[in-house]
Protein backbone atom coordinates (compact mmCIF):
# COMPACT_ATOMS: atom_id res chain seq x y z
CA UNK A 1 0.00 0.00 0.00
CA UNK A 2 2.80 2.29 0.72
CA UNK A 3 4.36 2.00 -2.74
CA UNK A 4 0.68 2.55 -4.17
CA UNK A 5 0.52 5.64 -2.37
CA UNK A 6 3.75 6.50 -3.20
CA UNK A 7 3.41 6.29 -6.82
CA UNK A 8 -0.13 8.03 -6.80
CA UNK A 9 1.57 10.96 -5.58
CA UNK A 10 4.78 10.91 -8.19
CA UNK A 11 2.24 10.60 -10.81
CA UNK A 12 0.42 13.33 -9.81
CA UNK A 13 3.88 14.95 -9.30
CA UNK A 14 2.56 16.30 -5.54
CA UNK A 15 5.31 16.08 -3.09
CA UNK A 16 6.10 12.53 -1.64
CA UNK A 17 8.47 13.94 1.44
CA UNK A 18 7.39 15.59 4.38
CA UNK A 19 10.23 17.63 4.18
CA UNK A 20 13.37 19.03 2.34
CA UNK A 21 16.16 17.46 3.02
CA UNK A 22 19.63 14.90 2.57
CA UNK A 23 19.15 11.68 0.42
CA UNK A 24 19.69 9.76 3.20
CA UNK A 25 21.67 7.37 0.44
CA UNK A 26 23.91 9.87 -1.35
CA UNK A 27 23.45 13.04 0.78
CA UNK A 28 22.55 15.34 -1.96
CA UNK A 29 19.09 17.40 -1.71
CA UNK A 30 16.50 15.66 -2.80
CA UNK A 31 13.27 17.87 -2.42
CA UNK A 32 9.62 17.32 -1.80
CA UNK A 33 8.79 15.79 -4.83
CA UNK A 34 10.56 12.42 -5.69
CA UNK A 35 12.40 13.35 -8.93
CA UNK A 36 16.03 13.15 -7.70
CA UNK A 37 15.14 9.92 -5.79
CA UNK A 38 14.30 8.82 -9.91
CA UNK A 39 18.28 9.12 -10.35
CA UNK A 40 19.54 7.60 -7.30
CA UNK A 41 19.33 4.07 -4.99
CA UNK A 42 20.89 1.80 -7.31
CA UNK A 43 19.35 -1.14 -5.37
CA UNK A 44 15.62 -0.57 -5.80
CA UNK A 45 16.61 0.68 -9.61
CA UNK A 46 18.28 -2.77 -10.07
CA UNK A 47 15.55 -4.57 -8.69
CA UNK A 48 12.88 -2.61 -10.81
CA UNK A 49 14.96 -3.05 -13.48
CA UNK A 50 14.92 -6.65 -13.26
CA UNK A 51 11.33 -6.92 -12.42
CA UNK A 52 10.51 -5.64 -15.54
CA UNK A 53 12.82 -8.27 -17.28
CA UNK A 54 11.15 -10.88 -15.81
CA UNK A 55 7.74 -9.50 -17.30
CA UNK A 56 9.01 -9.77 -20.53
CA UNK A 57 10.56 -13.18 -19.93
CA UNK A 58 6.79 -14.21 -19.41
CA UNK A 59 5.91 -12.62 -21.92
CA UNK A 60 8.35 -14.24 -24.46
CA UNK A 61 8.06 -17.44 -22.98
CA UNK A 62 4.61 -17.98 -23.80
CA UNK A 63 5.85 -18.37 -27.41
CA UNK A 64 9.31 -19.23 -27.03
CA UNK A 65 9.94 -21.89 -24.80
CA UNK A 66 13.30 -21.71 -25.66
CA UNK A 67 13.38 -17.58 -24.20
CA UNK A 68 15.74 -17.03 -21.46
CA UNK A 69 17.51 -13.95 -19.68
CA UNK A 70 20.57 -12.88 -18.70
CA UNK A 71 21.95 -15.22 -20.62
CA UNK A 72 25.50 -15.61 -20.08
CA UNK A 73 28.82 -15.33 -22.76
CA UNK A 74 27.02 -13.98 -25.80
CA UNK A 75 30.02 -12.11 -26.77
CA UNK A 76 32.66 -14.10 -26.97
CA UNK A 77 35.36 -11.34 -26.63
CA UNK A 78 33.78 -10.04 -23.42
CA UNK A 79 32.15 -12.34 -21.48
CA UNK A 80 31.07 -10.69 -18.93
CA UNK A 81 28.88 -8.74 -21.10
CA UNK A 82 25.54 -9.31 -20.92
CA UNK A 83 23.50 -7.45 -23.93
CA UNK A 84 20.87 -9.60 -23.42
CA UNK A 85 17.89 -9.08 -20.63
CA UNK A 86 16.07 -11.50 -22.37
CA UNK A 87 17.15 -13.35 -25.49
CA UNK A 88 14.06 -14.76 -27.42
CA UNK A 89 13.33 -14.89 -31.14
CA UNK A 90 9.14 -14.04 -29.55
CA UNK A 91 9.96 -10.20 -29.84
CA UNK A 92 10.98 -9.38 -33.62
CA UNK A 93 10.96 -13.36 -35.30
CA UNK A 94 14.68 -13.93 -35.16
CA UNK A 95 16.83 -14.33 -31.79
CA UNK A 96 16.97 -11.06 -30.42
CA UNK A 97 18.89 -9.82 -27.10
CA UNK A 98 16.19 -7.36 -25.50
CA UNK A 99 18.22 -4.91 -23.75
CA UNK A 100 15.56 -3.43 -20.63
CA UNK A 101 16.76 0.29 -20.05
CA UNK A 102 14.63 2.78 -17.51
CA UNK A 103 16.06 6.08 -17.65
CA UNK A 104 14.32 9.08 -16.10
CA UNK A 105 13.68 11.68 -18.30
CA UNK A 106 14.86 14.89 -16.04
CA UNK A 107 18.28 13.20 -15.56
CA UNK A 108 21.34 15.20 -16.48
CA UNK A 109 22.23 14.33 -20.06
CA UNK A 110 18.94 13.19 -21.03
CA UNK A 111 17.96 15.58 -23.55
CA UNK A 112 14.61 16.09 -24.95
CA UNK A 113 13.91 12.24 -25.11
CA UNK A 114 15.44 11.18 -22.93
CA UNK A 115 14.25 7.31 -24.01
CA UNK A 116 15.76 7.99 -27.56
CA UNK A 117 19.13 9.51 -26.28
CA UNK A 118 19.39 6.12 -24.12
CA UNK A 119 18.42 4.05 -27.26
CA UNK A 120 21.77 5.78 -28.80
CA UNK A 121 23.91 5.46 -25.93
CA UNK A 122 23.58 1.23 -25.18
CA UNK A 123 23.89 0.89 -28.59
CA UNK A 124 27.05 2.99 -28.63
CA UNK A 125 27.73 0.78 -25.87
CA UNK A 126 27.91 -2.48 -27.71
CA UNK A 127 28.95 -1.17 -30.98
CA UNK A 128 31.83 -2.81 -31.52
CA UNK A 129 30.30 -6.19 -30.40
CA UNK A 130 27.16 -6.11 -32.92
CA UNK A 131 28.82 -7.34 -35.79
CA UNK A 132 30.03 -10.57 -33.32
CA UNK A 133 26.14 -10.78 -32.25
CA UNK A 134 24.90 -10.74 -35.78
CA UNK A 135 27.35 -13.63 -36.72
CA UNK A 136 25.96 -15.97 -34.67
CA UNK A 137 22.66 -14.98 -35.68
CA UNK A 138 21.39 -12.44 -32.63
CA UNK A 139 20.26 -9.15 -32.91
CA UNK A 140 20.41 -6.36 -30.33
CA UNK A 141 17.36 -4.18 -29.29
CA UNK A 142 17.32 -1.96 -26.72
CA UNK A 143 13.63 -1.76 -24.96
CA UNK A 144 13.74 1.68 -23.44
CA UNK A 145 10.76 2.88 -20.85
CA UNK A 146 11.07 6.12 -18.39
CA UNK A 147 11.07 6.25 -14.89
CA UNK A 148 7.33 7.07 -15.42
CA UNK A 149 6.30 4.23 -17.62
CA UNK A 150 6.92 6.02 -21.64
CA UNK A 151 8.09 3.11 -23.45
CA UNK A 152 10.08 4.07 -26.35
CA UNK A 153 8.61 2.55 -29.79
CA UNK A 154 11.12 0.09 -29.83
CA UNK A 155 9.96 -1.44 -26.27
CA UNK A 156 6.46 -0.87 -27.58
CA UNK A 157 6.61 -3.08 -30.38
CA UNK A 158 8.27 -5.89 -28.86
CA UNK A 159 5.59 -6.00 -26.01
CA UNK A 160 2.93 -5.75 -28.85
CA UNK A 161 4.63 -8.72 -31.34
CA UNK A 162 5.58 -10.71 -28.03
CA UNK A 163 1.77 -10.63 -26.89
CA UNK A 164 1.18 -11.55 -30.62
CA UNK A 165 3.20 -14.38 -31.35
CA UNK A 166 1.58 -15.87 -27.44
CA UNK A 167 -1.98 -14.84 -28.88
CA UNK A 168 -1.02 -17.23 -31.87
CA UNK A 169 -0.04 -20.02 -29.99
CA UNK A 170 -2.85 -20.15 -27.54
CA UNK A 171 -5.01 -19.15 -29.39
CA UNK A 172 -5.84 -16.38 -27.35
CA UNK A 173 -6.74 -12.90 -27.88
CA UNK A 174 -3.39 -10.86 -28.25
CA UNK A 175 -4.82 -7.60 -27.52
CA UNK A 176 -5.58 -8.70 -24.18
CA UNK A 177 -2.03 -10.64 -23.52
CA UNK A 178 -0.53 -7.33 -24.71
CA UNK A 179 -2.15 -5.01 -22.49
CA UNK A 180 -2.17 -7.49 -19.32
CA UNK A 181 1.53 -7.35 -20.30
CA UNK A 182 2.13 -3.70 -20.39
CA UNK A 183 0.35 -2.40 -17.26
CA UNK A 184 2.57 -5.89 -15.58
CA UNK A 185 5.33 -3.09 -17.19
CA UNK A 186 3.97 -0.63 -15.61
CA UNK A 187 3.06 -1.19 -12.58
CA UNK A 188 6.61 -2.79 -12.30
CA UNK A 189 7.97 0.95 -13.40
CA UNK A 190 5.97 2.38 -10.67
CA UNK A 191 6.30 0.07 -8.01
CA UNK A 192 10.07 0.52 -8.92
CA UNK A 193 9.95 4.84 -8.66
CA UNK A 194 7.81 4.37 -5.52
CA UNK A 195 10.49 2.32 -3.71
CA UNK A 196 13.59 4.53 -5.19
CA UNK A 197 11.66 7.26 -3.03
CA UNK A 198 11.65 5.33 0.04
CA UNK A 199 14.80 4.16 -0.46
CA UNK A 200 16.26 7.86 -0.46
CA UNK A 201 13.77 9.09 1.96
CA UNK A 202 13.49 10.15 5.78
CA UNK A 203 12.32 9.60 8.46
CA UNK A 204 9.89 11.55 9.95
CA UNK A 205 7.61 12.73 13.21
CA UNK A 206 4.11 11.63 12.31
CA UNK A 207 3.06 14.76 13.05
CA UNK A 208 4.73 16.76 9.97
CA UNK A 209 2.44 14.49 8.12
CA UNK A 210 -0.52 16.61 8.91
CA UNK A 211 0.73 20.05 8.36
CA UNK A 212 2.17 19.12 4.87
CA UNK A 213 -1.25 17.63 3.48
CA UNK A 214 -2.59 20.93 2.21
CA UNK A 215 0.55 20.44 -0.06
CA UNK A 216 -1.69 18.00 -1.89
CA UNK A 217 -3.84 20.51 -2.74
CA UNK A 218 -1.09 23.03 -4.70
CA UNK A 219 -0.73 19.83 -7.58
CA UNK A 220 -3.71 20.99 -9.80
CA UNK A 221 -7.61 19.03 -9.58
CA UNK A 222 -5.96 15.62 -9.60
CA UNK A 223 -4.17 16.30 -6.47
CA UNK A 224 -7.08 18.00 -4.87
CA UNK A 225 -8.71 14.79 -5.43
CA UNK A 226 -5.89 13.56 -3.83
CA UNK A 227 -5.51 15.39 -0.95
CA UNK A 228 -9.38 15.09 -0.06
CA UNK A 229 -8.98 11.79 0.58
CA UNK A 230 -5.94 12.28 2.51
CA UNK A 231 -7.11 14.90 4.17
CA UNK A 232 -9.93 12.17 5.15
CA UNK A 233 -7.58 9.29 6.55
CA UNK A 234 -5.25 12.12 8.16
CA UNK A 235 -7.51 12.12 11.54
CA UNK A 236 -7.23 8.15 11.68
CA UNK A 237 -3.03 8.30 11.15
CA UNK A 238 -2.70 8.77 14.76
CA UNK A 239 -4.66 5.39 15.61
CA UNK A 240 -1.86 3.50 12.99
CA UNK A 241 1.23 2.19 14.95
CA UNK A 242 4.25 0.75 13.33
CA UNK A 243 6.80 1.19 11.61
CA UNK A 244 6.26 2.77 8.10
CA UNK A 245 8.28 4.65 5.44
CA UNK A 246 11.45 2.16 4.65
CA UNK A 247 10.45 -0.46 6.41
CA UNK A 248 13.08 -0.11 9.55
CA UNK A 249 12.19 -0.43 12.69
CA UNK A 250 9.61 1.97 14.48
CA UNK A 251 11.54 5.21 15.98
CA UNK A 252 10.63 6.38 19.84
CA UNK A 253 7.67 6.77 21.09
CA UNK A 254 5.43 9.28 19.19
CA UNK A 255 7.79 9.23 16.41
CA UNK A 256 6.15 6.47 14.26
CA UNK A 257 8.34 7.77 10.92
CA UNK A 258 5.78 8.40 8.63
CA UNK A 259 8.19 10.32 6.58
CA UNK A 260 6.12 9.80 3.61
CA UNK A 261 2.95 12.19 2.81
CA UNK A 262 -0.06 9.79 3.46
CA UNK A 263 1.62 6.54 4.76
CA UNK A 264 0.39 5.22 8.05
CA UNK A 265 -2.66 5.45 7.02
CA UNK A 266 -4.51 1.71 6.95
CA UNK A 267 -8.11 3.23 6.81
CA UNK A 268 -9.22 5.53 3.78
CA UNK A 269 -7.34 2.67 1.78
CA UNK A 270 -11.09 2.41 -0.17
CA UNK A 271 -10.92 6.68 -0.64
CA UNK A 272 -7.47 7.02 -1.79
CA UNK A 273 -7.87 4.21 -4.69
CA UNK A 274 -10.60 5.97 -5.99
CA UNK A 275 -8.56 8.94 -5.71
CA UNK A 276 -6.08 7.20 -7.73
CA UNK A 277 -8.70 6.52 -9.97
CA UNK A 278 -9.59 9.69 -10.45
CA UNK A 279 -5.85 10.51 -11.87
CA UNK A 280 -4.59 7.57 -13.63
CA UNK A 281 -8.00 7.08 -15.41
CA UNK A 282 -7.91 2.85 -14.42
CA UNK A 283 -6.25 0.58 -11.46
CA UNK A 284 -4.99 -2.33 -12.57
CA UNK A 285 -6.44 -5.62 -11.91
CA UNK A 286 -4.44 -6.28 -8.78
CA UNK A 287 -6.68 -3.53 -7.26
CA UNK A 288 -6.19 -1.24 -4.64
CA UNK A 289 -3.00 -2.35 -3.22
CA UNK A 290 -1.17 -2.59 -6.25
CA UNK A 291 -0.05 0.41 -8.80
CA UNK A 292 -1.63 -0.57 -12.08
CA UNK A 293 -1.05 2.39 -14.09
CA UNK A 294 0.22 0.55 -17.32
CA UNK A 295 1.95 2.61 -19.24
CA UNK A 296 -0.64 5.56 -18.97
CA UNK A 297 2.08 7.71 -18.64
CA UNK A 298 1.39 11.42 -17.28
CA UNK A 299 3.46 12.37 -14.17
CA UNK A 300 4.05 15.95 -13.94
CA UNK A 301 8.09 15.15 -14.75
CA UNK A 302 7.61 13.92 -17.58
CA UNK A 303 4.45 16.13 -18.65
CA UNK A 304 7.28 18.78 -19.43
CA UNK A 305 8.61 16.78 -22.40
CA UNK A 306 7.65 14.46 -24.82
CA UNK A 307 4.44 13.57 -22.82
CA UNK A 308 3.26 11.54 -25.94
CA UNK A 309 2.77 7.57 -24.82
CA UNK A 310 0.16 5.03 -25.40
CA UNK A 311 -3.20 6.45 -23.66
CA UNK A 312 -4.15 4.57 -21.49
CA UNK A 313 -4.02 1.32 -23.25
CA UNK A 314 -1.96 -0.37 -20.59
CA UNK A 315 -4.67 0.57 -17.82
CA UNK A 316 -7.56 -0.33 -19.63
CA UNK A 317 -6.65 -4.24 -19.27
CA UNK A 318 -9.74 -6.98 -18.97
CA UNK A 319 -12.30 -6.99 -16.08
CA UNK A 320 -10.57 -9.23 -13.56
CA UNK A 321 -13.27 -11.84 -14.20
CA UNK A 322 -12.57 -12.24 -17.67
CA UNK A 323 -15.73 -13.47 -19.06
CA UNK A 324 -16.19 -16.16 -21.47
CA UNK A 325 -11.84 -16.51 -21.70
CA UNK A 326 -11.28 -20.44 -21.75
CA UNK A 327 -8.51 -22.19 -19.44
CA UNK A 328 -5.25 -21.53 -21.78
CA UNK A 329 -6.28 -18.03 -21.34
CA UNK A 330 -5.90 -17.80 -18.06
CA UNK A 331 -2.96 -19.67 -17.81
CA UNK A 332 -1.33 -17.42 -20.21
CA UNK A 333 -2.15 -14.69 -18.40
CA UNK A 334 -1.05 -16.28 -15.15
CA UNK A 335 2.51 -17.27 -16.67
CA UNK A 336 2.52 -13.58 -18.15
CA UNK A 337 2.16 -12.14 -14.60
CA UNK A 338 4.82 -14.59 -13.26
CA UNK A 339 2.43 -16.36 -10.99
CA UNK A 340 2.75 -19.79 -12.06
CA UNK A 341 0.18 -22.40 -13.00
CA UNK A 342 -3.45 -21.44 -11.64
CA UNK A 343 -4.55 -22.92 -8.65
ZN1 LIG B 1 20.42 10.18 -3.44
Amino acid sequence: MHEFLIAARLRDGAPVYVTPGACSRCGADRGIDGARAACCAPGESTRGHNRVRDELLALASLSDGAARSEAPGLIEAAPLLRPADVLTTAAFGRLTALDVGIVAPHAAGAGEDAAAAYVVSKVGKYAPHLPALAADGIAYRPLVWTTWGRPREDASAAVASMAAAAGRRLGAPSHALAARARTAIGAAIWRRAARMVGACGPRLARGDVGALLPGAGAAGAGGKALAGALAGVAGEADAVAGPVGTGGPAGPAGQVGAAFLGVGAAAGVAELAAAFESIAGAVGPGGAGAPGPGDAGGAAAEAAGAAGCSAAAGAAGEPAGGGARGPAWFAGLRLARGRGPPA
